[in-house]
């Protein structure tokens, strides 16, 4: 797959139902208001985790939303072996590394919400820089096989996704790191200003920290201060303001 400019991107992610009604909206005045909450509430509905999956003949569980924003991908719901999101573009931010590659991409409403992410960091003094965000399947699995074979099975289930379960392939997934972190995906980016700053300000733009400090049990991963997940202002606010995390949040719409 080649990496795709922003110019020529289609986005389809205006397409999703409710996301743009989610994303960055303003509210004023109570008729607005209310419509936002039944606009979100049926999104949510829609979205409920026990609603968007399905088990083909050999028992394998697949998702079904995976063009939601709200898309919850995990070691119990895969993505199909075979998508690739329509959308990809290249975020304007800075990265980690020089060239093109296909980890620079995420889906079109994610990379934007990115660049205003690192456009408000930089106004603050943080310089943050983006290392890796698309992953097909098929780099999935040579990842995890990887570890596998370095570090064991145990060790490669917690800090690596098999193939189809991980975020990265839904598009709207960055790993984020700083030159004074060496730009590392390593829990001390939690520790640095950078990693503070961006724990405290992604979800203003819609991102939340996906695999927080201990939500191990619930989420299936060691804490990671650097992998951000686009779901939309209104509910990374939500997860982020109650501390929970996307699992429990979406069992709510059970
Ligand atoms: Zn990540």
């Amino acid at each position: 797959m080649t990496t795709t400019t922003r110019k020529s991107t289609n986005r389809l992610a205006t397409l999703l139902l409710g996301a743009s009604l989610l994303a960055g909206c303003t509210v004023s005045g109570i008729a607005e208001t209310t419509a936002h909450a039944a606009g979100a509430s049926n999104f949510l509905q829609e979205n409920a985790a026990i609603r968007t999956i399905t088990k083909n003949a050999s028992g394998k569980t697949f998702v079904t939303n995976k063009l939601s924003t709200a898309v919850l991908v995990n070691k119990q719901r895969n993505l199909p072996s075979t998508y690739v999101p329509a959308d990809l573009v290249v975020p304007n931010v800075p990265f980690s590394f020089a060239g093109s590659s296909p980890k620079k991409q995420m889906r079109g409403i994610a990379a934007d919400a990115l660049e205003k992410l690192f456009a408000a960091a930089k106004k603050d003094g943080i310089k943050l820089a983006a290392v890796s965000g698309y992953r097909s399947y098929a780099t999935q699995k040579a990842i995890f096989d990887r570890n596998q074979a370095i570090k064991g099975a145990d060790v490669a289930n917690r800090t690596s996704a098999l193939p189809g379960q991980s975020e990265h392939q839904t598009g709207l997934a960055m790993d984020i790191s700083s030159a004074s972190a060496g730009y590392a995906l390593e829990a001390s980016f939690g520790d640095t200003k950078e990693g503070k700053w961006l724990a405290k300000h992604a979800p203003e733009y819609g991102f939340i920290i996906r695999y927080g400090k201990g939500m191990e049990k619930l989420t299936g991963y060691s804490y990671e201060p650097w992998h951000v997940r686009y779901v939309g202002v209104y509910i990374a606010k939500e997860i982020t303001n109650k501390h929970l995390t996307l699992e429990q949040y979406l069992a709510q719409y059970n």
